[in-house]
């Protein structure tokens, strides 16, 4: 949605640009400054060829580099070639690099631009309350352009993450999971590393809904998240796919160690007492993804093994019998 609404935004804003300064061209060719005209008219089409660009491409990251360039030094070319009333444009130019850039090198364009400008414009040529009044409002508007971009970047990082976290244990959702997973699969071919994933479902868990309470069992389900938090390694992650289902994913960690840290998990999660007057216990597929798994078939496999614990006795783990063998 947001990457849809960013390429809108880079065909629609060229054409906005290349219009308006394309205009102007015609308004100077009517007043007959041909040099002037011309100018505006080629940094006009520029800016309506990186609209059909973006249209026909879909590329819209190269634009926006494209269109940065073309904002910082269009107004500084005109201000070398012609007069200083062209310092108006470095405002709109400043704003529009924060829409452009992520703010770092939006910060950075803006000084080089401004570097242009004292080179350009030297303070000798002005009336002093022009210089003043110039560098005062170009510094207000880049500071607040600044302070927009970094809430803005506050509140994208914030929904991502909450879009990415289970509300009630704080470890990742069925969103993060699937990325995670996906992420692995790439992985595992790049390096040419074991991963491995373990499906896990607390047993009987409507028992303690029913004879707790449901805070009980949220209680219940964050403890066991948090159990499971502390005894992971730093390329492990867990995930919350579900009421009383959680996935493991432990990068590195073939068939035989995915085991041990799943009877490592099961053992501490049955002998901690987590709901007082209820034993608490799990049980888990473990299953190492294969050459020819996709994502799919490697969670059907350790999900197809859970069922298996669950249907032989629960409170226990199982893997692929190959494997065990
Ligand atoms: P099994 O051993 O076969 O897993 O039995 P179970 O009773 O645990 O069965 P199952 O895993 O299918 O049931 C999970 C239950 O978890 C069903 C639902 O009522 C409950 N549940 C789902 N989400 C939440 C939640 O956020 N909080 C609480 N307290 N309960 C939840
Ligand atoms: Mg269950």
């Amino acid at each position: 949605m947001a990457a849809k609404r960013a390429f809108t935004i880079m065909v629609i804003f060229p054409i906005l640009g290349g219009l308006a300064i394309g205009g102007y061209g015609v308004y100077r060719y009517i007043n007959g400054q041909m040099l002037n005209a011309i100018f505006d008219l080629v940094v006009g089409l520029s800016f309506l060829a990186i609209s059909a660009y973006t249209f026909f491409t879909g590329r819209e990251k190269i634009a926006r580099y494209v269109s940065a360039f073309i904002t910082v030094v269009g107004p500084l070319a005109f201000l070398k070639q012609f007069d200083s009333t062209y310092i108006y444009w470095i405002y709109s130019s400043a704003i529009i690099l924060f829409y452009l850039l992520e703010y770092r090198s939006a910060l950075v364009l803006n000084l080089v631009m401004l570097l242009g400008v004292v080179y350009l414009v030297p303070a000798s040529d002005q009336r002093p309350e022009e210089f003043y009044s110039f560098w005062v409002t170009i510094t207000l508007i880049i500071s607040f352009s600044l302070i927009f971009a970094l809430n803005e970047e506050a509140s994208k990082r914030k929904l991502h993450e909450q879009s990415v976290t289970d509300a009630l244990t704080g470890v990742g959702n069925r969103r993060a999971f699937a990325e995670r997973v996906s992420n692995a699969v790439i992985f595992r071919k790049r390096h040419n590393l074991s991963v491995s994933l373990l499906y896990l479902d607390v047993d009987e868990f409507k028992n303690i809904n029913d004879s707790k309470g449901h805070t009980v069992g949220d209680q219940a389900i964050t403890r066991v998240a948090q159990l499971i938090t502390t005894m992971l390694r730093e390329t492990d992650s867990v995930f919350r796919v579900g009421g009383d289902e959680f996935v493991i994913v432990a990068e590195g960690a073939d068939l035989s160690s995915a085991l041990q840290m799943a009877e490592k998990i099961r053992n501490e999660i049955e002998s901690q007492d987590l709901v007082a007057g209820c034993r608490v216990t799990v049980s888990m597929g473990v299953a190492e993804l294969v050459d020819d798994d996709t994502t799919d078939s490697w969670i059907a496999r350790a999900d197809t093994l859970l069922y298996t614990a669950k249907n032989t006795g629960r409170n226990k783990i199982e893997v692929e019998a190959e494997a065990v063998s």
